[in-house]
């Protein structure tokens, strides 16, 4: 591989609240040990099967000022009532040839494009792909059968989901989680080709001498 394709990728998911997303990303895991997972901060509490520090980093409000404040954040957004945000030294691995899978909303997405548009490496090192549910029907199953939520949450982020899934068009790929390894699967292609897109070139390496 030239070197400039061996650097890592930042892969940008997002999809509404009890698409898959998590479960997507445990067996992308299985499928691709090598890649990377960003862990977001965030206000919310955690889940009794989260793990502080691996899915995300749990903290106050307080703490997430001072990040806001020291600038450490690559996008932040409000979600779901709570507060949620990247750290920019999660992109620091692409230099070292990892690749990164970030789950963010919308609204960071947004962020993470406007910010990284004039960046000579970074602009050209990330892609976005949309996870839909096959239905607005099954996306509620999913939400409500994971018992994870209260019932004012779970009517919250269905009313959202509405809204989040018609920026679908803004994203270079969208997978439909029709079941969840094939969902997997799908986007193990995506990362993968990911590397061979001429965007990442900047020069014709295939001209030089060996
Ligand atoms: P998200 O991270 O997008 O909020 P989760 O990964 O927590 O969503 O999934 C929500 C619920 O749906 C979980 O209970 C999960 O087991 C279930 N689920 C995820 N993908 C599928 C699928 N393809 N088919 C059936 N159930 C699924
Ligand atoms: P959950 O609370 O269910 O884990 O996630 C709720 C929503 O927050 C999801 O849509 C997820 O993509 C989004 N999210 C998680 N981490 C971040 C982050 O760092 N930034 C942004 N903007 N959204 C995030």
């Amino acid at each position: 591989m030239n070197p400039e394709q061996a650097y890592g990728n930042a892969i940008l998911i997002s999809g509404p609240s009890g698409v898959g997303k998590s479960t997507i990303c445990r067996e992308l895991h299985r499928i691709m040990p090598q890649l990377r997972f960003s862990v977001s901060c965030t206000t919310r509490r955690r889940r009794p099967e989260e793990i502080d520090h691996k899915d995300y980093h749990f903290i106050s409000e307080a703490e997430y000022n001072q990040h806001l404040e020291n600038g450490d954040f690559l996008e932040h957004a409000e979600v779901h009532a709570f507060l949620y945000g990247t750290l920019k030294s999660e992109l620091d691995c692409l230099r070292k040839g990892h690749d990164i899978l970030m789950d963010i909303d919308v609204q960071g997405v947004t962020q993470v494009r406007q910010r990284l548009k004039d960046e000579e490496f970074l602009g050209r090192r990330y892609i976005t792909a949309f996870i839909m549910p096959p239905s607005m029907a099954v996306l509620e199953k999913r939400l409500r059968g994971r018992g994870t939520e209260t019932q004012e949450a779970i009517a919250r982020r269905l009313r959202n989901a509405a809204g989040e899934m018609k920026k679908w068009r803004e994203y270079d790929y969208v997978v439909i989680n029709y079941e969840a390894a094939t969902a997997a699967e799908e986007l193990a292609s995506i990362i993968r080709s990911a590397h061979l897109r001429t965007s990442v070139l900047t020069r014709e390496s295939w001209n030089e001498e060996p």
